[in-house]
């Protein structure tokens, strides 16, 4: 058996390349989805984030529900609205329900993909029950599958690190394994790139592996590399390496090893593995392509969290340049659902191109 882990980086490429065109051949997906972030009130206070804004200070708003549907009815061809938001003490459980209620009533064909486990956590606090009955009240207004941010790194001494507020790493676990017995699938992420070592990544694989064999309910692997712009972490790590271009080289290279790794540690029980266009912008996506991701993951219109941190890869890519970027490195772009089945053009309004990629976030 193999040693991953300490295989030398070129060998590691070329083997994950040859698993990925084993398992999914020539064939890049997409998801055509938009983000729609209902508030930036948060009182977590993630190191590692420009996105939430402690209640009180410039920015911190949320949105009423009948401007989160306004926003949505834009774009009404996407197939998949992923919602996340910070978490607000003043929003109460049922204005999440009314929220996927309002979306499911305007835009019955589209895919809701919402909330984090973070997201979760805070509304069994506020509603006194547990993650079962909340995935139950979630799936019977109308989500389809969470989104398995949050999650960071599974090791509660680095989380204890970059977000000493957020919901513990069995936590996370706990909720993902409810929604999964509810009949709700998620994705499975990784922040990376910042703190943590690769000890802290191989334990943080160990638990996701421990869980999909469990329940089978991840969709896909989603690695996300962490952005240094404008947070405190960043401005922390950057000075510890000696200077942004230092910090990015450090990410860079992290994630060069991290999705091969991905690919033949994980691949056997989560086949989908997904770039980020977001994080790495479109040319590194691509090139991860080669590194075994099969996934180029969504359109993303309204892409507001990366932004926040200073992202410079945009808030949203058209259909056409998705495909453009995956055709001309040689691969075949399919679009597919978000639980990755095929997708029946006929049910979907038909898209008007946007002059610009879209409206701000809140
Ligand atoms: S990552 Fe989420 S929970 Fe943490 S501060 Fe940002 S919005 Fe709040």
């Amino acid at each position: 058996m193999k040693d991953f882990w300490k295989m030398p980086l070129a060998e590691l490429r070329d083997c994950a390349a040859e698993e990925t065109l084993r398992r999914h051949g020539r064939t890049v997906t997409y998801v055509v989805n938009r983000n729609a972030n209902f508030t930036r009130v948060c009182t977590v206070g993630c190191a590692f984030c420009g996105f939430g804004k402690r209640p009180g200070t410039l920015g911190a708003t949320s949105d009423r529900i009948d401007e989160v549907v306004a926003r949505v009815g834009k774009t009404p061809w996407v197939t998949e609205v992923c919602l996340q938001g910070g978490i607000d003490p003043e929003l109460r459980p049922e204005y999440y329900f009314d929220l996927v209620k309002a979306l499911r009533e305007a835009f019955p064909w589209m895919h809701l993909h919402a909330f984090s486990p973070m997201e979760i956590d805070s509304l069994c606090e506020k509603a006194g029950c547990g993650p079962e009955e909340m995935m139950g009240k979630l799936r019977a207004a109308g989500v389809g599958t969470i989104p398995g941010t949050a999650a960071e790194i599974l090791v509660d001494e680095v989380r204890r690190k970059i977000s000493r507020n957020k919901l513990p790493a069995a936590r996370w676990v706990e909720i993902v394994q409810a929604a999964h017995r509810a009949g709700v699938r998620s994705s499975a992420t990784i922040l990376f790139g910042h703190v943590e070592r690769w000890e802290d990544i191989r334990s943080h694989f160990e638990i996701l592996r421990r869980v999909q064999e469990e329940t089978g309910g991840f969709t896909e692997f989603v690695p996300l590399a962490f952005v240094p712009y404008q947070n405190r972490l960043g401005a922390l790590l950057a000075r510890r390496a000696g200077g942004i271009k230092a910090l990015e080289e450090r990410i860079r290279r992290r994630a060069m090893r991290l999705y091969p790794l991905a690919r033949m540690v994980l691949g056997g029980v989560i086949p989908n593995l997904q770039t980020s266009w977001v994080k790495l912008g479109v040319v590194g996506a691509v090139e991860s392509l080669g590194w075994g991701c099969n996934d180029f993951g969504g359109t993303l219109y309204e892409e507001a969290i990366t932004r926040s941190s200073g992202g410079k890869h945009g808030e949203g890519l058209e259909p056409e340049q998705i495909e453009a970027a995956i055709g001309g490195a040689g691969y075949e772009a399919v679009e597919r659902t978000t639980v990755y089945g095929s997708v029946e053009k006929g049910l979907f309004p038909r898209r008007k191109v946007l002059s610009a990629s879209c409206e701000s976030a809140s």
